[in-house]
């Protein structure tokens, strides 16, 4: 309502009531206007009425929501389904002009702003989180995956020469074939092991650099977030080896904003050497449905040139969810579910490293990898072929979800790559092992339950051993009792489960 609408209700209702109503509705409009003309994250998250409204009102600039609108063209916004429009808060022009994702659509005055909006508070958090001298980014409706491809394209037409994409390796089939897809040749580096962390082989990276010839190779694709024992790239030295080659360098921080760590290692990397765009996952990071990514940047420029190869228009679901979602938590709340992430992972480590060694194994140390941890299970790869895999399954069907068991050995054949020990990120890793990761928006009850299930698991598959084995199943009890009870009960539970992976 404007001053006119409320000076015709007047006439109606007491004009002192009316005035109070329009005073508390010029508070969610300086809210509002705040953020129009700031562009930030707000400090504390902001009531749904007002996030409602801010929406209501984009949305009515939009030619779709014209009440005289008369539309002759192919693509006019039409929506068979009411409960389709109101899914999409009537937003249904999308974002961007065939020729740019970020330009504005004339047709959809509220959706430019949305897409303007949502992008501007992105780089603010993106800041917030530790990468200050980022320069631009803007959110894609696309995975993570897919923005890697468009980054590779990008730059495509600045190297006309090169064919190559050098890789220390990750095993994670998204990033091997956001290369290949991009019509790139991913040249591998194979990670060194370190004690327990497989890190960076940088000596193997510029040898690669040198035996090519960097005008052959597109860029460098390193990557932060990952599972352990892989801990992030030595992002500063190689951002120092492309700087001094004039090679681009394109970093994968898939969950990557979510960690203090990982942003600071972009945050570096980009002021000692060369970093041109790095792409995370608006869903591993910011709690929303899958389908979009932000693809960011230290050169205002080579970014808009990004959002300029995108062809076409694009939805705007992905931006929405994530403009929601921010003014809803606030930079505070944001910060706050940072800092709980991290607390998790201290507990999640706890917990592991306790329940680890009560069955004779262990927590291995990875320090570098500040989200993902993997407990050994060499006991239970020694005494059963299958009982690594085993233990996969018997996770997912206590509906643990995420955890992921590494067995030795598996072999994995992509686009005629082949990779030695597929999943382990490395062609021998000492052991097998299981993986759980402190992600944000994890409760501790989450790492109790994990934690209690593991422990019945690993109690079935070494009931079933020793009938197979010989190996007492019991022995590490007395040990794990102070843990956790229940982890350790044999009780009816778990024999049903012994019946259903016996099966
Ligand atoms: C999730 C993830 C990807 C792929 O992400 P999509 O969003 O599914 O394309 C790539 N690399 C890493 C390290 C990931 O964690």
């Amino acid at each position: 309502m404007n001053a006119e609408n409320f000076a015709a209700g007047e006439r109606r209702v007491s004009p002192a009531y009316v005035r109070q109503g329009s005073e508390a509705r010029r508070a969610h409009e300086h809210l509002i206007r705040l953020l129009l003309e700031q562009g930030k994250c707000p400090e504390d998250g902001w009531d749904e009425s007002t996030v409602e409204l801010f929406l209501h009102e984009l949305a009515i600039m939009d030619s779709n929501n014209f009440l005289g609108n008369c539309g002759v063209g192919e693509r006019e916004g039409r929506v068979a389904s009411a409960l389709v429009a109101r899914r999409h808060y009537r937003f249904i022009h999308g974002i961007g002009r065939s020729g740019d994702i970020s330009a504005v659509q004339p047709k959809a005055a509220g959706s430019s702003l949305l897409n303007k909006i949502t992008n501007s508070l992105v780089l603010d958090i993106i800041k917030l989180a530790g990468v200050h001298s980022v320069a631009n980014c803007f959110v894609v409706p696309m995975a993570t995956g897919m923005s890697l491809t468009l980054c590779f394209l990008t730059l495509r037409h600045k190297r006309p020469k090169a064919k190559y994409i050098i890789w220390p390796r990750i095993d994670q089939k998204s990033c091997f074939k956001s290369m290949i897809t991009a019509g790139f040749e991913p040249v591998v580096i194979e990670n060194i092991l370190e004690g327990d962390e497989l890190r960076t082989d940088l000596k193997a990276v510029e040898a690669k650099v040198q035996e090519l010839g960097p005008e052959h190779i597109l860029c460098v694709h390193s990557t932060t977030s990952c599972f352990a024992p892989r801990v992030p790239d030595r992002l500063e030295e190689l951002a120092v080896i492309c700087a001094n080659y004039d090679i681009p360098h394109v970093v994968n921080n898939a969950y990557g904003v979510q960690s203090s760590k990982c942003m600071h290692l972009i945050q570096q990397g980009s002021r000692v050497g060369r970093i041109d765009a790095f792409v995370q996952s608006v869903d591993k990071n910011f709690m929303v449905p899958v389908g979009g990514a932000i693809i960011a940047g230290f050169n205002d420029a080579f970014i808009q040139e990004i959002s300029k190869m995108y062809p076409g228009r694009a939805s705007a679901s992905p931006s929405l969810d994530v403009l929601i979602t921010l003014l809803s938590l606030g930079s505070n709340g944001y910060k706050t579910l940072l800092k709980e992430r991290k607390e998790m992972f201290s507990y999640l480590s706890t917990q592991l490293k306790k329940l680890a060694e009560a069955y004779n194994e262990r927590l291995l140390q990875t320090p570098h990898n500040p989200i993902s941890l993997a407990m050994t299970l060499k006991t239970l790869d020694e005494h059963h072929d299958k009982a690594v895999t085993q233990l996969g399954s018997m996770l997912f069907t206590r509906q643990v979800s995420g955890a992921r068991a590494v067995p030795l050995g598996s072999v994995q054949t992509m686009s005629g790559h082949t990779f030695q020990g597929f999943m382990s990120h490395v062609d021998n890793y000492p052991c097998a092992y299981l993986n759980a990761a402190a992600a944000i928006g994890m409760k501790s009850q989450d790492v109790d339950l994990f934690i209690k299930r593991l422990g019945k698991c690993l109690n079935a598959l070494r009931k079933g051993q020793s009938k197979v084995s010989g190996v007492s199943g019991i022995d590490s009890c007395d040990k794990a009792e102070d843990i956790d009870e229940m982890a350790l009960k044999l009780d009816s539970v778990l024999c049903d489960m012994d019946q259903h992976t016996s099966s």
